[in-house]
């Protein structure tokens, strides 16, 4: 295939959460033609409304606004950066041949930092709905979204317990779905949420289906110990936050995995393939926060630099490009 010289890179990251942008950040400072492809631009951040636990942010901000800043500092430095999803990375003999539904690119390397994505729930018609009153997350600027609206938010940890007391703003009425009869997320919002009586619990239960037309209009819900026991709610958007796990399809082909599918990292992120590294939540490194992430896209980025300089034979070609860790 003849590449448009537009579509060469020195580095593509695949991502568009702390990780990503921080290696964006690293890489473009030392001059690397840099493209970031994201699905969303945001991440997991972009799911909470108040960050208080990275350095040098005093007042809470909210995900959202830090990660544009840290693309905006990426873009300074001149990384590109295309809302894009990934779909496939394979690999010749040099480069890296990176698609997504707009097109084809390639690059000498590739860091992934692709994070976590929703589960599904798992039940018979969701695909139908996916964005048709189906969603995985309620983020702060979906708000706008439940205006009026009849919500049920499904999960019993922290992501559902901040989209349920989001929603019930905005929303007509919202349920909160869980498979048990107790949450597990921060005492400080189970408090809230159990104190918030236009919040509709709906404990040891379980969604067995999902209908409407061109729109989500019910959601069935039973007793998690006695399916026999179903209620029909009238929901026009249901928030499904039930967890994240990694998605590794489009890599899955190229780079080892550990059995839950992180990508199997040593400390400086570097894979099982050579000119292939990795950060962040997608990565089978322990603790998955913010600052940790960003740590690791630097990391990555600085030996995707130390790699791109040894094949370009500006300095000789290290011994060992992969991960040395055993899982
Ligand atoms: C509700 C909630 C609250 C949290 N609060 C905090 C907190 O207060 N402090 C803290 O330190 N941590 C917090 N965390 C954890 C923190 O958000 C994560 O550890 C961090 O966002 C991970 O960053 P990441 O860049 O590795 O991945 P992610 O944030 O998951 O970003 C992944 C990015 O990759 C993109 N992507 C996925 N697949 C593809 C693909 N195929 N092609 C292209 N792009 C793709 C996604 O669209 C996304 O932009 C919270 C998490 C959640 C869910």
């Amino acid at each position: 295939m003849n590449f448009k010289a537009s579509n060469i890179f020195d580095l593509i990251i695949i991502g568009g959460g702390a990780a990503a942008f921080t290696a964006a950040i690293f890489a473009a400072r030392r001059k690397l033609n840099v493209l970031v492809l994201a699905k969303e631009i945001g991440g997991q951040a972009a799911l909470t409304s108040a960050i208080e636990n990275y350095p040098g942010i005093v007042e809470p901000l909210d995900g959202i606004t830090l990660i544009r800043r840290f693309r905006l500092q990426a873009e300074k430095f001149g990384a590109k950066v295309n809302v894009e999803e990934v779909t496939n990375v394979r690999k010749s003999e040099e480069e890296f041949f990176v698609t997504t539904p707009q097109g084809e690119y390639r690059a000498v390397s590739v860091i992934a930092a692709f994070g976590l994505t929703p589960r599904d729930l798992g039940v018979a018609h969701e695909a139908e709905f996916k964005g048709r009153g189906i969603f995985y997350s309620m983020a702060i600027e979906d708000s706008t979204l439940v205006v009026g609206k009849q919500v049920a938010v499904v999960g019993g940890g922290n992501s559902a317990l901040e989209a349920a007391l989001r929603a019930v703003h905005d929303a007509a009425r919202v349920y909160l779905i869980h498979r048990r009869n107790e949450f597990r997320g921060e005492a400080i919002l189970i408090e809230r949420v159990t104190h918030e009586p236009r919040i509709v619990l709906r404990l040891n239960s379980t969604v067995l289906d999902v209908a409407g037309d061109d729109r989500l209009h019910s959601v069935t819900i039973a007793d998690s110990a006695d399916a026999s026991h179903k209620e029909e709610l009238a929901i026009d958007h249901l928030v499904v936050a039930i967890g994240f796990g990694v998605d590794a399809r489009c890599i899955r082909s190229v780079v080892e995995l550990t059995e839950r599918d992180e990508i199997i990292v040593d400390e400086v992120g570097k894979t099982t393939v050579p000119g292939f590294f990795a950060a962040g939540d997608a990565t089978m490194i322990r603790d998955k926060q913010l600052i940790i992430s960003a740590g690791e896209g630097a990391k990555a980025a600085l030996s995707a630099y130390q790699y791109f300089v040894a094949v370009k034979g500006l300095k000789p070609l290290g011994p060992d490009w992969t991960v040395k860790v055993r899982i």
